[in-house]
């Protein structure tokens, strides 16, 4: 097998809380706590889960936004988590990213032409003026924008034009990997569902591999290879889309998919509706951290934390129902995520 483009090794990100009379340090954020996955050249993962649950700490932190608590992170083959800025800089320009917010993340004061041709001036990818025309012209092309509309400003576009420039911003500096970090959370239910279409038709075209960091499993179901599933700074399941859309091996996953809705006529799925708050990631319950919320939980669930094992080829879940005997675990075999028909 190829060296994955992507590997994330016990990823952990504790930020530390500080308070009281003197302004110490009281306690830590669990926001990532030993996180491992791994992304292949030309494939999407999608890092799912609720807000808070860690997802996007884990993409700030694989672009070195801040320094990590633990762990590692390699960027075909090379360990970057630990390199120097300076000898960073080559692979930065590797891996980009596009934020939720196509307004805030464009320099209002940049025409497109410019915001464009910034990162392939900076990372020295055009031979002169004429070849950064061209390669911005070929970018407007890409993402289906007309190429005279590069002299124009940011606030001269939609939300989801905006988004388009955003995506061709980071397709400009030659990318092997472009982290979405809810990329598509702000648009309105028809763009999002052009934007999808865009970075699924580019992530063929140009054989890109993609971290798709989203709250949204109905969106995800559309674009990606693979699905992990994040609850209180850890993943709790990961499996290629289809296994993990028909038989999920997870309670978690179990509960998020039965609010997404069918798209058989006449199916639907039984809607699990999960009782508690979120736990604080301040202060994690002891043993499985989702047995507050866990409709199947038992003695050993509070006790023990379940590891992240192996159910079948290529799908893992951390959940102690696996060792119980296929009668006592209502996750064993093909459930079809607990889709029904109805009449
Ligand atoms: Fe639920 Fe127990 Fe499995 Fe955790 S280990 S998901 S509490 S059954």
């Amino acid at each position: 097998m190829s060296t994955p483009i992507l590997e994330v090794n016990d990823l952990k990100k504790h930020f530390p809380i500080h308070g009281g009379f003197f302004g110490g340090r009281t306690g830590y954020v669990y926001a990532v706590d030993g996180v491992s996955f791994s992304i292949a050249k030309g494939e999407t993962l999608s890092l799912v889960g609720e807000s808070g649950c860690g997802k996007s700490t884990v993409g700030k932190a694989i672009l070195r936004l801040f320094p990590i608590t633990g762990g590692s992170v390699n960027l075909d083959g090379t360990r970057i988590d630990d390199m120097p800025s300076g000898t960073l800089r080559p692979m930065r320009r590797r891996m980009q990213v596009v934020f939720q917010d196509p307004f805030s993340s464009l320099n209002p004061r940049m025409r497109v032409r410019d915001i464009l041709a910034e990162p392939i001036r900076n990372f020295g990818l055009a031979k002169d003026a004429a070849d950064i025309e061209k390669r911005v012209g070929d970018l407007m092309d890409r993402v289906r924008l007309p190429r005279d509309a590069v002299g124009r400003w940011p606030h001269e576009f939609s939300g989801g034009q905006r988004q388009r420039i955003c995506i061709a911003r980071a397709l400009a500096a030659d990318p092997d990997l472009i982290i979405c970090d809810e990329a598509v959370s702000a648009l309105d239910v028809s763009v999002k569902a052009q934007i999808v279409n865009l970075l699924q038709d580019l992530q063929k075209e140009l054989g890109l591999a993609m971290l798709f960091i989203s709250h949204d499993l109905a969106i995800v179901e559309h674009m990606t290879h693979r699905v992990a599933v994040m609850y209180l700074g850890k993943i709790v399941e990961v499996a290629p889309k289809r296994q993990l859309f028909a038989a999920p091996k997870h309670p978690y996953t179990e509960a998020l998919l039965s609010a997404v809705p069918v798209p058989e006529p006449g199916a639907q799925r039984e809607r699990i509706i999960l009782t508690g708050d979120v736990p604080s990631p301040i202060n994690p319950p002891k043993g499985c951290r989702f047995h507050t919320r866990c409709p199947y939980a038992f003695d050993r669930c509070s006790k023990e934390e379940p590891e992240l094992r192996p159910t079948e080829e290529g799908h893992f879940a951390a959940c102690h129902l696996h060792d119980r005997p296929a009668s006592e675990n209502p996750l064993a075999g093909a459930r079809g995520a607990a889709v029904i028909a109805h009449h």
